[in-house]
């Protein structure tokens, strides 16, 4: 049986960044998650905004954590090399309900703590950003978009790069407690045993609180549909433009810039049972494409690359349906776990703040040692398209695979591709490459540099042909050669 100080159930962006943080310590510390890579789930099914924190009621776990990680991100962004814009954001209105919903916004933002919001007018609208509709804004200069893949995977990779092991395919089936008091977590890859135990299951968090001892959270995966607009569409958005807030302080569709160039519209929100069913609805796109019009002007459907859907999952009061804050826990009654249920939005702008408090829990009960060695800055690969003329002459001149584009959409060379094949975390699948590199993101959407991805998979790890997944066990690329034989 494996044994650790610390093991983490779930390796999204929150289960990362606590991982991360917890190798600032003497601590031996194990991320077991049941997919082939960090951001399977919720981490990479998200808008990538880095939120300002106006939304969420004062006082609440939900803005403080959204401020102090906005605050900080510009500093976090340079020190795990994560692409990060900070655009600002409009909230846009067209009525006097919608006015005074968006003064009250304001006012709101005020009391969190979030600075410079104002409202403004069409005329000020257009020098910002002329593609947006509305009549009226409310302007927050703070907002900002970031990758949410290279985000999560850069926070697992500098954990990995401090000492943290990442258990991959590794799914918890149920909790129990050795005689020493410690815990022992029961997998499909066998046992594993910790002294405290840390519930970053997302969706499924309320399952293994319940496994652990602790019952009566209630999750609702309330899913989120999307159209991912090409980068054509891109050249037109500078900003995030949302919608006014509902009565019940939501918003509805929006329309978002990617931090690479493509535009976002989404999501819309439905309660679902199965949050890991992200299979989109005809119904639903069409009513997006319709809402999206509204926030950009230049939504068309020749600009539609993807759909992809996300489940955010909301903790609810069992009794009165109520939407409850972020739970962040050291259970009495449960010795040596730390409960993180319903890490819904913003959860991707809090993961930090969220695992500082998670080691505070954790420093109340014993005191923890520095580690002398931790070094909080990663380097992602190097991205040939970013760089210049000069530069990409110098990159091909060092290593040759620099001059071989393999995503010719994006722009993606064989030598990011090899680099993301040979990745800290042992990922091997072809959406992994993806999300390390982008390729495949782009116009394609993978038509032409899959097979040859595929390829230099086999090539790099010596895998047979029907061995590539796409993602999961379940997915192969390709079961063999149709006309016999082992060569592609
Ligand atoms: C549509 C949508 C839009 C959003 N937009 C934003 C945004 O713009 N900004 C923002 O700040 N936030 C946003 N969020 C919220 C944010 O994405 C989440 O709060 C965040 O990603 C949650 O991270 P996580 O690590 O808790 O969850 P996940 O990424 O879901 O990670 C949990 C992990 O636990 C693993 N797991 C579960 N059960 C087990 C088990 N038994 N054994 C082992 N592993 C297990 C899962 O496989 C999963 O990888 C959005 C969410 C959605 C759905």
């Amino acid at each position: 049986m494996q044994r650790y100080d610390v093991i983490i159930i779930g390796g999204g962006v929150v289960g990362s960044a606590v991982a991360r943080e917890l190798t600032r310590y003497r601590l031996s510390v194990a991320v077991l998650e049941k997919e082939s890579d960090v951001c399977t789930h919720t981490s990479g099914r998200n808008t990538g905004m880095l939120h300002a924190g106006f939304l969420y009621k004062t006082g609440s776990l939900k803005a403080q954590c959204a401020v102090e990680g906005n605050a900080e991100f510009d500093r976090v962004a340079k020190e795990l090399d994560v692409p990060f814009k900070r655009t600002g954001k409009l909230l846009i209105g067209f009525t006097e309900e919608h006015r005074q919903r968006l003064l009250a916004m304001i006012e709101r933002g005020r009391a969190n703590g979030v600075p410079g919001m104002e409202l403004i007018d069409r005329a000020r609208m257009d020098e910002i950003d002329p593609s947006a509709g509305g009549n009226f804004a409310v302007y927050c200069p703070t907002s900002g978009i970031l990758d949410p893949f290279l985000y999560t995977i850069a926070l697992a990779e500098n954990a990995a790069e401090n000492g943290a092991r990442y258990h991959l395919y590794t799914e918890v089936v149920g909790c129990g407690r050795l005689e020493d008091g410690s815990h022992v977590l029961h997998t499909n890859k066998g046992d594993f045993a910790c002294r405290w135990v840390i519930n970053s299951a997302g969706l499924r968090s309320a399952k293994i609180s319940e496994m652990l001892g602790i019952p009566g959270y209630v999750i609702q995966p309330v899913k989120g549909e999307y159209f991912v607009l090409d980068k054509k569409a891109g050249a037109f958005a500078k900003i995030p433009v949302y919608p006014a807030p509902t009565e019940r302080n939501t918003f509805d569709t929006h329309a978002t810039p990617t931090v690479d160039g493509n535009v976002l519209v989404g999501p819309n929100s439905f309660n679902v049972q199965d949050g890991e069913d992200y299979s989109v609805r005809q119904i639903g796109m069409d009513g997006l494409q319709e809402s999206g019009a509204r926030m950009f002007r230049h939504m068309k459907r020749e600009y539609y690359i993807r759909t992809f859907a996300g489940a955010r999952p909301k903790r609810i009061d069992p009794a009165t349906g109520e939407i409850q804050d972020f739970l962040i826990d050291r259970p009495d009654s449960v010795p040596g776990v730390i409960n993180l249920v319903g890490i819904e939005s913003p959860g991707l702008t809090s993961a930090l703040p969220i695992a500082r408090r998670v080691v505070g829990l954790i420093r109340e009960k014993e005191e923890l040692t520095p580690n002398p060695a931790f070094n909080p800055v990663h380097r992602s690969i190097r991205r040939f398209h970013e760089a210049s003329r000069e530069e990409q002459a110098a990159l091909i001149a060092q290593n040759p695979d620099y001059g071989e584009i393999i995503c010719r959409c994006e722009t993606i060379t064989r030598a990011e591709i090899v680099a993301a094949i040979h990745n800290p975390l042992g990922v091997s699948t072809v959406n992994g490459i993806k999300v390390r590199t982008r390729a495949s993101m782009g116009r394609c959407q993978g038509g032409y540099c899959e097979t040859r991805i595929t390829a230099l998979i086999r090539e790099e790890l010596g895998k047979a042909v029907g061995d590539v997944r796409l993602t999961n066990g379940s997915s192969a690329m390709f079961t063999g050669f149709v006309k016999g034989g082992d060569q592609a």
